[in-house]
């Protein structure tokens, strides 16, 4: 997710200008993706949350990630066979997954595919660019390991 130039205080705005009524639920949900900018699933948003919202159910998380998925707020993001994690649907960026740790992070790449709005008369309206491989933390943990 890009948003290093995102502002908490920026989704209120963001939600109505989706028109999705600004829910304390709503918002500490954004509130939290936006935060931590790590890509989470529904588990991780509910776990990170029932401490400070008890009535917070999984299934309100799902519906709600739903619902900001149809009105363009965030990405379904099918990086992992394990579970469906979500993005702040902002611009194109490529992720990378370790498969060593499992992290993700987020690339700004100077794809010429981001740039085209339609190739040969399809029109876009989503991206998705994910590269699988092993992180330079993980990568320099194995040359510790291999002594060299
Ligand atoms: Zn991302
Ligand atoms: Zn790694």
């Amino acid at each position: 997710m890009k948003n290093k130039d995102f502002d908490i205080n920026d989704i209120n705005k963001l939600l109505i200008d989706r028109g999705i009524r600004p829910s304390i639920q709503r918002i500490k949900i954004l509130e939290y993706i936006v935060k931590n900018k790590n890509h989470p699933t529904v588990d991780m948003i509910f776990n990170a949350l029932k401490g400070e919202i008890p009535t917070l159910s999984k299934t309100t998380v799902y519906n709600t990630l739903n619902e900001m998925v149809k009105k363009d707020v965030l990405l379904e993001l099918i990086i992992d066979e394990n579970a469906v994690r979500y993005d702040l649907y902002m611009e194109p960026h490529v992720h990378f997954k370790c498969r060593i740790c499992g992290e993700i992070y987020d690339y700004d790449m100077d794809c010429e595919i981001f740039k085209k709005k339609k190739i040969k008369g399809n029109l876009v309206e989503r991206y998705s660019v994910n590269l699988y491989g092993i992180c330079k933390n993980c990568l320099n943990e194995r040359s510790k390991k291999n002594g060299d």
